[in-house]
């Protein structure tokens, strides 16, 4: 807040004439797609980011936007939180990289033990991606299985593994028996990965349950996340969760639990929320305070998978960054800042947009909704309930309003993901928040209007 900068409101010309147009058709020279990450990526081309303060991000023009993007959920404190920066400029001084171990890292391990004793021992590494990949190969070498299961649509990160069904559609997503198929999602998928990957229905006790009966025993892991983005940032039924944690029971199954995202839910993170009791945690994100991380997390005994100490580790994890001084001290800032009264603070005002919004919507009588809990949300343009990936899977139709409304929301100085979902960061208050909440109900309604 408080910071200098003009609304985001440009004509077509004025776009073209914009700085952000100029750096994008100079790096389509030297990148493919002329930016560096599909995830963000919206026609015309998005804005090139300045700088950020708070819950604000500055673009090269100059615009001035909310951010709700915050680098996909990573950046709880927002933009140049004082107390990372703080402890950034002291690691740095110290050193940026270690051929050896740091207090840092034993300090972050401690910070995630602290808030759940069910993270009891960690090892880090650099992304999300990177520690689902260690998880689930943590999971094979403990059940000496291969294939692992993973609910429909949702997103674990780039191993190929955790892929299939990413973007199945209704022309694909059934398989002949009327479960979710395993569709590739990259060119060049082998054949082999889609035989490995079961994929479950993430609203479906029933048909889950019988699925993991008939596989259960030759899978080495569920892989879950409880409030998955791409199945419509909807928190996981209590009765699929019995589903899945019965099955890990019965036929020793190894129960990861991917809170990338949703550690943010609760100070303990999302597995004790949902009634989960992982064997492994990943984490990311939050975690890092701004900086790239990833971390697997578990009970001693389930982590003892990746003790190198006693000779070569049933799986070797490592990486030249892994554990890194300079995201050891922003994650510790983080999670330090982001105390339990804070967690209940970001989460009562995610309350609040739902509360105001759905309000808004029904008052206006627009056919919209906007899921989620906590400090995490995604509008959809539909009244119907929206309870996984294919409720939330917009017809084409829809997909192109969806593009219009983020287009709106920036035009009014707001920043989602491209998916129009999006995240609260503690530097935001009620008078962001009812802002928010005005935007998203003017905008939807101009687009539902000019259908
Ligand atoms: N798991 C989940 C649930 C995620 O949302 C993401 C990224 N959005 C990942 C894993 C991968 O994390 P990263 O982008 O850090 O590799």
């Amino acid at each position: 807040m408080g910071v200098p900068g003009k609304g985001h409101n440009s004509s077509l010309t004025d776009a073209e004439m914009s700085l952000s147009a100029a750096a994008f058709r100079r790096e389509q020279r030297v990148v493919p797609g002329g930016s560096m990450r599909a995830a963000s990526w919206f026609r015309p081309h998005p804005p090139y980011a300045a700088r950020g303060q708070g819950c604000w991000l500055i673009d090269i023009d100059g615009h001035r936007v909310l951010d709700c993007a915050n680098n996909f959920f990573s950046l709880i404190h927002g933009h140049a939180f004082q107390p990372i920066l703080e402890a950034l400029r002291a690691a740095m001084e110290r050193g940026t990289a270690f051929g050896l171990p740091t207090e840092g890292e034993i300090l972050l391990a401690e910070a995630l033990a602290a808030r759940n004793p069910r993270l009891e021992q960690t090892r880090f590494c650099n992304s999300g991606t990177e520690a689902v990949l260690a998880a689930i190969k943590g999971a094979r070498a403990i059940t000496g299985r291969g294939r692992i299961a993973k609910f429909e649509g949702c997103y674990h990160g780039a191993y190929d593994w955790v892929e299939p069904s990413l973007d199945s559609s209704p022309e694909n997503w059934d398989d002949d028996q009327g479960n979710p198929a395993s569709v590739p999602y990259n060119k060049g998928t082998p054949v082999s990965v889609l035989e490995q990957t079961v994929v479950l229905p993430y609203s479906d006790a029933d048909r889950c349950a019988a699925i993991l009966r008939r596989e259960g025993p030759t899978l080495a892991a569920i892989i879950v996340d409880p409030q998955a983005s791409r199945a419509g940032t909807v928190p996981i039924s209590s009765d699929v969760v019995s589903v899945i944690n019965e099955a890990c029971r019965r036929d020793g199954i190894v129960l990861i639990v991917d809170e990338v995202i949703s550690f943010r839910l609760s100070f303990a993170g999302a597995s004790p929320l949902f009634g989960f009791e992982p064997d492994l945690v990943t984490t990311a994100k939050i975690i890092g305070g701004g900086l790239p991380i990833g971390a697997v997390s578990g009970p001693a005994e389930r982590m003892s998978v990746f003790n190198h100490s006693l000779g070569k580790p049933r799986v070797s994890m490592g990486g030249t960054f892994s554990a890194n001084p300079m995201s050891m001290a922003a994650g510790l800032a983080s999670l330090t800042h982001y105390s339990e009264s804070e967690v209940l603070r970001l989460n009562g005002l995610g309350d609040l947009l739902r509360t105001r919004t759905r309000q808004k919507f029904a008052a206006a009588n627009i056919e919209a909704f906007i899921s989620g809990t906590g400090s995490l949300f995604r509008l959809h343009l539909q009244k119907s309930r929206v309870t996984d990936y294919r409720t939330a899977y917009p017809s084409p139709e829809v997909a192109v309003l969806l593009q219009q409304v983020h287009a709106g929301m920036l035009n009014e100085s707001v920043l989602l993901t491209p998916n129009c979902s999006g995240a609260l960061s503690t530097p935001m208050t009620e008078v962001e928040i009812s802002d928010l909440a005005d935007k998203f109900v003017k905008v939807v309604a101009e687009v539902m209007d000019s259908r």
